[in-house]
């Protein structure tokens, strides 16, 4: 049997650590040819050692004297170039799990040289759905594949539709850790407090969103471009034990979940598979051991991040880019800068909400255009952030 080549971009951060696993279980059908990492050169060279793919990249370079003798075997490219390439090197499947809107560029490039995308960064949808879905509606069906839960699980119970026309998305959220505070309470939280989530192990930046809901806010817009559906028929369902990964309602009233252990392993390798499943090697989920499903509905009140998305994509243009690279910089000054340790979650709310009226209507028509959102939007993010 031909194995699908496959290129990982993003190879050490959570997503592609376990595609990397799953390519292993089943080394028979996958073939790893290009890994990039962003800087975890160590790491990197593990996999490399292990995957001996054909191109190896770091965004952050390195002098070439510091990769190792016995890994020079491939091509090594430095840079945030080493994506692109990476993206059209000869491969059937690009897997783009890099975080932040780098991956638009990797999405389009990918897509554009004939690759199938599975797409596990959510920026590129977030920021350039419409220039995303154009170019996956060229290449043709199922060309673009998502690797996030819920939109996984969404997809995997529209293979179930056989033309039952679908009423709306039912995309669930653990609420994260704030689900039952009161409002105050949820504006003054901090880092340590966010940091803490109940069910997932994920990178900072999205246990963050997930305490916030931006993540959920993000998955809105994700899911509006993914499955071509209005956003008022994508309802949030707040299910804390996080089972029931996402379902779809169909006119007729049936409504198909997907439920699971809450592993990524099975999004990821049923992305990589498709149309074939393929068992992960996790555990299955024991229905006996669970002492319940609850589901309560969103309050965009004490999380705003829902109410912010809903108008975003009501706008249009660009301002689902801007709400991202402004909560981007939020997130990044609470986890990253010395004034972090005190700053609260509420304020995450306000820079993003000033940053949206700041930044006004832009356009969104090209590459380009996004881009410069983006840094707009990041300028005035951060000079709201600086001045404290
Ligand atoms: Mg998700």
């Amino acid at each position: 049997m031909n194995r699908r080549k496959i290129a990982v971009l993003g190879s050490t951060g959570s997503i592609g650590t376990q595609a990397l696993e799953v390519a292993k279980l089943h080394e028979d059908r996958f073939e790893i040819v290009a890994l990039t990492a962003y800087s975890s050169k160590e790491n990197l060279f593990e996999q490399v050692r292990l995957f001996r793919p054909r191109m190896a990249g770091l965004v952050i370079p390195v002098p070439l004297e510091e990769i190792p003798e016995d890994l020079r075997f491939c091509q090594w490219v430095f840079g945030s170039e080493c994506l692109t390439q990476a993206a059209q090197t000869d491969c059937d499947d690009v897997l783009v799990s890099v975080v932040g809107m780098v991956g638009l560029e990797s999405v389009l490039t990918a897509l554009a040289h004939g690759k199938r995308v599975l797409l596990a960064n959510k920026e590129a949808l977030v920021t350039g759905g419409h220039l995303v879905m154009d170019a996956a509606a060229k290449l043709g069906e199922n060309s673009l594949l998502p690797v996030d839960s819920e939109h996984s699980a969404i997809f995997q119970c529209l293979q179930g539709a056989q033309g039952n026309p679908v009423e709306k998305l039912l995309l669930t959220c653990s609420g994260g850790p704030f689900r039952t505070w009161d409002r105050q309470a949820v504006r003054n939280a901090t880092r340590a407090q966010a940091l803490k989530h109940p069910n997932w192990v994920m990178g900072q930046k999205i246990t963050i969103d997930s305490a916030t809901l931006f993540n959920k806010a993000l998955e809105i817009m994700e899911a509006k471009w993914l499955f071509g559906v209005d956003e008022k028929d994508i309802q949030v369902v707040v299910h804390p034990q996080s089972v029931i990964h996402s379902g779809v309602q169909f006119r007729d009233g049936a409504v198909i979940a997907q439920l699971g252990t809450p592993d990524m392993k099975l999004p990821i390798l049923y992305a990589m598979s498709y149309p074939e499943r393929l068992p992960t090697g996790g555990a299955a989920l024991d229905l006996f051991q669970l002492a319940g499903l609850t589901f309560e509905k969103p309050d965009p009140d004490r999380f705003p991040s829902l109410r912010m998305a809903r108008e975003c994509l009501k706008a249009g243009g660009a301002a689902c880019c801007v709400l991202n690279a402004a909560n981007e910089e939020a997130v990044s000054h609470l986890l990253y800068s010395p004034a972090g340790e005190t700053m609260t979650i509420g304020k995450i709310y306000d820079v993003v909400e000033e940053t949206l009226q700041q930044a006004g209507s832009l356009p969104a028509n090209s590459l380009e255009e996004l881009l410069h959102a983006d840094r707009l939007a990041r300028n005035i993010a951060r000079e709201r952030l600086n001045r404290g």
